[in-house]
């Protein structure tokens, strides 16, 4: 009977460490680390069309995201390139994770021996189709080039049709990051530079594989298309795409901040606070009143959730000369051991359980004495 609520709360515990060990940074005082991943360079030109060259363009863009992203002191720009020189795609990755970065984008352009064109950009994962396989064995196919690759990226065979990356474990821990950080790319593609949609896709990309954060990479449009492959070459094709990428990635971060308000920890949010609390089962105290002490102070302050890092339900009375201010009202011992852990979270952690009978503050520990009804 008492089993029950117990590994619950173990497993919502475990959810909320989770959360902490899976976003990155969401620490407003901390720079926000971008990597910058310009596709291909030095012998691997990437792809070629008439003059056009991937390794070039996608530079080009790279430096262009980073200049706009460098002027906001939220961000902190790394780039795997600068220049037009060779970086293997293990490395790539290595440069993203020793910099604990909070997001990897990579920057690419397209090919086909058709008219195609269109921006799309990829998430990592099994290969969908047969067009989202072959975008990315282009990609990796540079591995070739790199001295030692099978130890580098093992299991992965590149003379298998049917040879794919899956998902590495803290890929799929992000995949949901990456998936909205992609969507907001295409967006802007989409809404503000009319670009033609071919929509956020997964597939299996080597660089990808390397990082452990949100990863995204992009395939910019087709340098095979006459009006794509010249909008790609030119200046200012180079700077929409770019402010496109950095105003995605500004909104990312923002939608992120949001996700965690205020808070000092990245925590769960009020939805999946109530699913617990609803999948939990009661322990209800008659006529007592538990809530979570989160704070006392001389100042009054309105119980409103913005003073006190998105806390709803929010009460306070006056004892002596402190007001204090409490999170939560129930008479369920369970549910009010939820609202603490998910106070602690949210950046009160020496927040603690009290309890009331008749509108007086009784001693916890004699409350706990006698047996719920
Ligand atoms: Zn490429």
């Amino acid at each position: 009977m008492r089993t029950k609520p117990l590994l619950i709360f173990v497993l919502f515990i475990g959810i909320l460490t989770s959360y902490a060990f899976i976003s990155h940074n969401n620490d407003t005082t901390n720079p926000f680390v971008v990597v910058l991943d310009a596709g291909h360079g030095g012998k691997d030109g990437g792809k070629y069309h008439k003059g056009l060259k991937e390794s070039d363009i996608a530079l080009s863009i790279t430096l262009k995201v980073g200049a706009i992203l460098e002027k906001d002191p939220n961000f902190k720009v790394i780039y795997t390139r600068k220049t037009d020189v060779f970086v293997n795609l293990f490395e790539r990755g290595a440069i993203a994770n020793r910099a604990d970065a909070d997001l990897f984008v990579s920057i690419h352009c397209n090919a086909h021996n058709s008219q195609a064109h269109g921006a799309e950009t990829f998430v990592l994962g099994l290969h969908a189709n047969e067009r989202n396989m072959e975008v990315a064995k282009k990609e990796n196919e540079v591995i070739f080039l790199e001295d030692n690759y099978e130890e580098n990226y093992a299991g992965y065979d590149p003379d298998s049709p049917e040879s794919f990356i899956g998902l590495s474990i803290l890929q799929a821990e992000y995949l949901d990051q990456s998936i909205m950080l992609a969507g907001l790319i295409q967006n802007n593609f989409v809404n503000k530079l009319k670009r033609k949609d071919r929509s956020v896709k997964q597939a299996g990309f080597i660089v990808l594989h390397q990082s452990y954060m949100p990863s995204v990479l992009i395939e910019t449009g087709f340098l095979t298309n006459k009006k794509e492959g010249a909008y790609l070459n030119s200046k200012k094709g180079q700077n929409d795409m770019a402010s496109s990428i950095a105003d995605a990635v500004k909104s990312y971060r923002k939608n992120l901040a949001l996700a965690t308000s205020d808070a000092q920890n990245p925590v769960i949010t009020q939805d999946e606070i109530e699913e617990a609390i609803e999948s939990t089962e009661e322990k209800i105290y008659e006529g007592v009143i538990f809530k979570v002490q989160l704070a006392a102070s001389s100042r009054k302050l309105e119980p409103k959730p913005y003073n006190f890092k998105g806390l709803e339900e929010i009460t306070w009375n006056k004892e002596d000369t402190l007001y204090k201010y409490y999170y939560g009202e129930t008479s369920d011992y369970n549910k009010i051991q939820l609202m603490k852990t998910y106070a602690r979270e949210k950046g009160y952690p020496s927040s603690y359980v009290v309890a009331f009978r008749n509108g007086e503050k009784v001693k916890l520990a004699d409350v706990l004495s006698d047996e719920p009804q």
